[in-house]
């Protein structure tokens, strides 16, 4: 058989490089010089230009390649089951509603990924309902117990299956799980420290909660705590309902301004956005994406929601770029290592 070698051949214009000279592959999320926020790759347009579109949405843009700088793409996990042994000790009983089994399976798949998980979380249930009288019902909640020495002892998950966001919301819990059992496995606590100030945050998180404190959520709960000072409750903003157009006042408590501010909280909320971000999943970048438009003056079905919970992408960059190095620094991190 003759074979021409012409289809075949080599040609650059396909395979435009990024500023450091890593081939821009098409999808492959990048960032760009001096612009904020993330982008995805259209496609290649020549050897030197490359159509790009934001991350969350808006209109594409051509761009030249020396501007752009791939963040390394992650590879599928062939040994899936075998490189997040620990998640697998993570175990949904046969009673738990559906919503929360398939929640929580998407965020086992999202993480493996991402990282590998040591085997170090023992067997941990799901439970879709939790007895918490006197207690608004919480979207999710990693349980422990505090043992009489001061360790913290894993109990469960708990996932409600009436969350918005329940997919998003078991990544976040296991970022808890993790924060206690991976990074904090050296002293039998959280890595991260409990509420209020002084802030204290083991050693290998240091570099990531200074990106934190750079960032704009973490400045406008800061100064949420600073008009909170000496009250309870105070006046934040006005927000305007998306059907009905009324207006009506939204006030900020010093309790929930607390816990959205703490590190605890800050590390479970990074990593769900760091662990959507990598993975790619679409589901959990839309939930994100809904949470972070929410979190910045809008209002979705009239509920509460005007806490800056996630990151605008932006200024996200610099964290996830930390949490790369928490996970790359134990080697768990998979794909391409820049
Ligand atoms: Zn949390």
């Amino acid at each position: 058989m003759y074979r021409s070698d012409a289809k075949a051949a080599w040609n650059p214009a396909l395979h435009p490089r990024d500023r450091f000279g890593r081939f821009i592959e098409t999808g492959a999320i990048v960032s760009l010089w001096s612009t904020p926020g993330l982008f995805r790759v259209r496609r290649p347009l020549s050897d030197s230009r490359v159509s790009v579109e934001p991350l969350f949405g808006g209109e594409p843009r051509t761009v030249a390649a020396n501007r752009v700088q791939v963040i390394p793409a992650l590879s599928p996990a062939p040994a899936l089951e075998l490189e997040h042994a620990g998640l697998n000790n993570v175990v949904t009983s046969p009673n738990t509603p559906e919503e929360v089994t398939k929640a929580v399976d998407r965020a086992r798949k999202a993480i493996a990924k991402v990282h590998g998980v040591p085997d170090v979380v023992p067997v941990l249930p799901v439970i879709a309902q939790v007895d918490r009288a006197g207690k608004l019902p919480a979207a999710g909640e990693y349980l422990v117990n505090s043992t009489p020495g001061g360790a913290a002892e894993p109990v469960s998950l708990f996932i409600s299956p009436n969350g918005v966001q329940p997919a998003l919301t078991a990544v976040h819990e296991i970022g808890h799980v993790l924060d206690h059992l991976l990074l904090g496995a050296g002293r039998d606590w959280f890595a991260t420290s409990g509420r209020g100030e002084p802030v204290q945050v083991d050693d290998e998180l240091t570099g990531w909660w200074a990106a934190v404190e750079r960032s704009k959520p973490y400045q406008l709960l800061r100064l949420m705590q600073l008009r909170l000072r000496n009250r309870d409750t105070v006046h934040w903003s006005v927000i305007k309902h998306p059907s009905t157009g009324e207006e009506r006042p939204v006030s900020v408590t010093r309790g929930e301004t607390d816990y959205y501010v703490s590190p605890r909280e800050m590390f479970a909320r990074a990593y769900a956005q760091w662990i959507a971000l990598r993975s790619g999943d679409p589901v959990l970048l839309q939930l994100l994406k809904n949470d972070i438009e929410r979190g910045f003056g809008n209002i979705i079905s009239g509920l509460s929601g005007w806490y800056p919970r996630q990151w605008p992408e932006e200024d996200f960059a610099e964290i996830a770029a930390e949490l790369d190095a928490i996970f790359t620094a134990r080697g768990l991190l998979k794909g391409d290592q820049p």
